[in-house]
């Protein structure tokens, strides 16, 4: 296994720039997933790593080799694509061995990291199965073991769970979870699926529009992500976002203002926007909110739709302006919403007069003209500056 460290590449076809100036370093057995919406460059950026792109600029080191300039063949990686193109003809032992046999290994040795790789993916008892009568989980295996008998440095995925079902896919994101400790893999994986991303990584490397955003363990991105686009890409429901200005002693917006000393934040002044951030859990209904350390004053607000998930609910909130007068607004887009998600016990109706605080330890606030964040946390004993945690695009 070996480590992986991208150093400034850029990827331009023609005027359009697919990878802006993205460097990165993978650990020696880390497994670090791409993520980030279709077309910021995840794709691009793991072909510079195979060798399928070459970068316009920039450099790409596996182990202590610079690998720029080789073949895919020649930079000991192995890659597991969406489509997984099995050979319809061949069985899945003749599937798996058949780079093998095209490197003429002997037949011992083909046997025995056939075998081996079966095992790890639990295809033992299938290798004389054709592909046409395998499910799409099994034959995405396959794929996945025809990569483990290269015995490769680093693993390199695209995508490989999208064409599975739901269900097949959380089951399948378990099970590459296991194969990365059992192998002590590098990995690195590509992905549009934030919750893929969350749930099987060390870090995830946040991507938008050909930059990197952030790099950080997935639980990083997500309490301090280091800017608006991070933050409304990781977790789901989004992040709500609530622009305001800074007055003397708060943060005002249309329809609430929140306490706090603006001399704690540097590279903004009174009168600048500012943008708060608050996840749909750290919103309360005021009588459910006693064992909060540091609510924020009431704020009014009326439910409108509720959305029933079973292990909670998401109460859509009209905050108080917007719910005089002005209900032919687009929800989604009004900056009098907050989405509220609430336990399946609590009592509460749609069209009904509430109030809600937000935990200020859990709010974040954004330069609304930079969309940096500026501070996570509002508690006073406890507020954490961004950038605390350090991340590779920091340094
Ligand atoms: P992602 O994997 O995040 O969906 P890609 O890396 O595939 O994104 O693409 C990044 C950008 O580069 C996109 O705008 C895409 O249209 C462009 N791009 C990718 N490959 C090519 C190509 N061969 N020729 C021209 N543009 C490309």
């Amino acid at each position: 296994m070996a480590r992986v460290r991208l150093e400034n590449i850029t990827k331009r076809y023609g005027d359009e720039t697919a990878v802006d100036d993205i460097s990165l370093e993978v650990e020696d057995g880390e497994f670090v997933t791409f993520v980030g919406p279709s077309g910021c460059g995840k794709s691009t950026t793991m072909e510079t790593v195979a060798g399928l792109t070459e970068p316009t600029e920039g450099r790409v080191y596996i182990g202590d080799d610079d690998v720029t300039g080789l073949a895919p063949k020649d930079r000991g990686v192995a890659m597991v694509f969406q489509n997984i193109a099995l050979f319809p003809h061949m069985d899945v032992y003749e599937n798996i061995s058949f780079g093998l046999r095209l490197r003429k290994y002997d037949d011992e040795e083909v046997r025995r990291r056939v075998e081996e790789a079966a095992d790890i993916v639990q295809l033992e008892g299938m290798l004389d199965r054709m592909p046409a009568e395998m499910s799409g989980g099994q034959q995405q295996r396959v794929g996945i073991a025809r990569a483990i008998v290269r015995n490769p440095d680093v693993f390199l995925m695209d995508e490989p769970l999208a064409n599975l079902d739901a269900k097949l896919r959380v089951h399948m994101r378990t099970e590459l979870q296991r194969l990365h400790r059992e192998l002590d893999a590098t990995v690195i994986y590509v992905t549009h699926d934030q919750a893929e991303a969350m749930t099987m990584s060390n870090r995830i490397a946040v991507l938008n529009d050909g930059k990197l955003q952030q790099i950080a363990p997935p639980l990083v991105c997500y309490n301090e992500p280091t800017n608006l686009f991070v933050a409304g890409f990781i977790g789901s429901p989004s992040m709500n976002f609530v622009e305001g200005t800074l007055v003397e002693g708060g943060l005002e917006t249309n329809n609430f203002t929140i306490g706090l000393d603006p001399g704690r934040l540097s590279g903004v002044s009174i009168g600048d926007d500012v943008t708060l951030g608050v996840r749909p859990e750290d919103v309360h209904l005021t009588q459910y909110a006693d064992s909060l350390a540091a609510p924020t004053d009431p704020i009014d607000a009326r439910t409108d739709v509720l959305e029933p998930m079973g292990d909670e609910v998401f109460v859509y909130l009209l905050l108080s302006e917007a719910a005089e007068g002005s209900m032919d607004q687009d929800p989604a887009t009004s900056p009098n919403q907050l989405l509220m998600s609430v336990t399946p016990d609590t009592e509460i109706e749609a069209n009904e007069d509430v109030d809600v605080v937000l935990d200020r330890s859990k709010i974040h606030l954004f330069d609304t003209a930079t969309g940096d964040a500026l501070l996570h946390g509002l508690t006073d004993r406890s507020e954490r500056e961004p950038g605390t945690t350090p991340t590779e695009a920091d340094s």
